[in-house]
């Protein structure tokens, strides 16, 4: 079946009691056994049936169900927050003496994560520009625990090259695990690229308007020890699964992620388009501008649409904020791919905790502004960011 049926008739694990059409919230922690052994099977893993909610819930089963058909992965686990993927991902693959290779354009907290949280634990952060293999081949080595990276960087807006990347670390038997919270996991075939597991912020494009936190693991087998250590071990030592009620939030949203994405990444590149022309405006990064030195790339792997967040330079800081001041429609506020638009000073806010010289060697400049673009009709857009100009 297409990926727009499944997205929207996914089965349950069991018949549901009076027949509801959607998934019920489980909010629910314990659940009762016929007898003993079945309570083995269940607490081995093997009979697919929960226990207890820290590890496994019917709700977001449903969820990690749902994904995983879209997705074609061999397991997904879902956390409370992206950042909650991420970590657990870093503690099934990582440990003392080993190094990540990643690079300095990335999401803040998922930098300070490596080259703070993770340096306290002994885990070296190897940071190197991925757009120079060469670099990166000399980066991975025996101790490499994996190449980590963004497919489209937040906020640089730089596409990694992901076969070639790849043909890098499988030569050297080092997992490839990617962020894809930019381009929905359904645009696109991951593994097909090279990557091995990917991780989500279901928070932004799935939950379906900002309703809730979420993040998403989900795994294509080729390191089987991730998957194992994921759900025997870091779900129940570590304690951060996903809530029943933001499962149900996730997977209602993704029964409309299709339509939305469509209208959202249409509106980005009418704006895109538009914004070159405006006084005012140094530069528009998006991926979809054919003048764009990432455009071909990204076509080439995640299809034609390239998106909803789009950055634009003004003359300078001052600037940034009195556009900011201005603003009547677009909302002053952090999150992406929220059904509202968004507008964000990333050097002031989400890398406010870095220094200058930090935020210059992570290339976050203080002239750019982050926009998210929203479902509103695009003229009345163009007509705000015109005013706030
Ligand atoms: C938002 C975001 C995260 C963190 O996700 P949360 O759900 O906020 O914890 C990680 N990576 C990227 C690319 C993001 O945009």
């Amino acid at each position: 079946m297409n990926k727009r049926t499944i997205a929207v008739h996914t089965p349950f694990p069991h018949p549901d009691a009076y027949g509801s059409i959607a998934m019920p919230v489980y909010h629910t922690c314990a659940y009762q056994f016929p007898d003993a052994a079945s309570m083995t099977e269940a607490f081995s893993g093997r009979s697919g049936e929960p226990d207890y909610s820290r590890v496994m819930n019917p709700t977001v089963t449903f969820l990690e169900n749902r994904v995983r058909q879209l997705t074609g992965a061999q397991s997904v686990t879902a956390f409370n927050s992206g950042m909650a993927a991420i970590s657990n991902l870093f503690l099934a693959v990582a440990e003392q003496g080993k190094n990540i290779v990643t690079s300095p354009h990335m999401f803040g907290n998922t930098y300070s994560l490596i080259t703070k949280t993770l340096k306290r634990f002994g885990v070296e952060a190897r940071v190197v520009d991925l757009t120079d293999l060469e670099a990166v081949s000399k980066a991975v080595d025996e101790q490499t625990a994996c190449l980590f990276l963004e497919i489209v960087t937040n906020p640089h807006l730089e596409v990694a090259d992901l076969p070639a990347l790849s043909r890098i670390v499988r030569q050297k038997h080092v997992p490839l695990i990617a962020d894809t919270t930019f381009i929905p996991f359904t645009e696109f075939d991951a593994h097909a690229l090279g990557i091995d597991v990917q991780v989500v912020s279901s928070t932004k494009y799935l939950s379906g308007g900002a309703t809730s936190l979420g993040g998403l693991v989900i795994d294509y087998g080729t390191f089987p020890s991730i998957e194992q250590r994921i759900k025997f071990e870091l779900l129940f030592n570590v304690g951060a699964y996903m809530t029943p009620h933001a499962a149900y939030m996730q997977a209602l949203g993704l029964e409309t992620l299709d339509a939305r994405y469509k209208v959202q990444s249409s509106n980005a590149l009418a704006l895109a388009t538009a914004l070159q022309q405006l006084p005012g405006i140094r530069q528009v990064g998006y991926v979809g501008l054919s003048s764009n030195p990432f455009h071909d790339l990204a076509q080439r792997q995640f299809g034609p649409t390239a998106g909803a967040m789009l950055t634009i330079d003004l003359e300078s800081e001052q600037k940034c904020y009195d556009f900011l001041n201005r603003l009547k429609l677009i909302l002053r506020a952090t999150n992406l791919f929220d059904n509202k638009t968004l507008a964000i000073h990333p050097f002031s806010t989400i890398f406010v905790s870095y220094s200058a010289a930090e935020k210059a060697a992570m290339d976050v400049r203080p002239t750019t502004i982050r926009l998210s673009i929203g479902l509103e009709q695009v003229d009345d857009l163009l007509a705000d960011i015109q005013q706030a100009l």
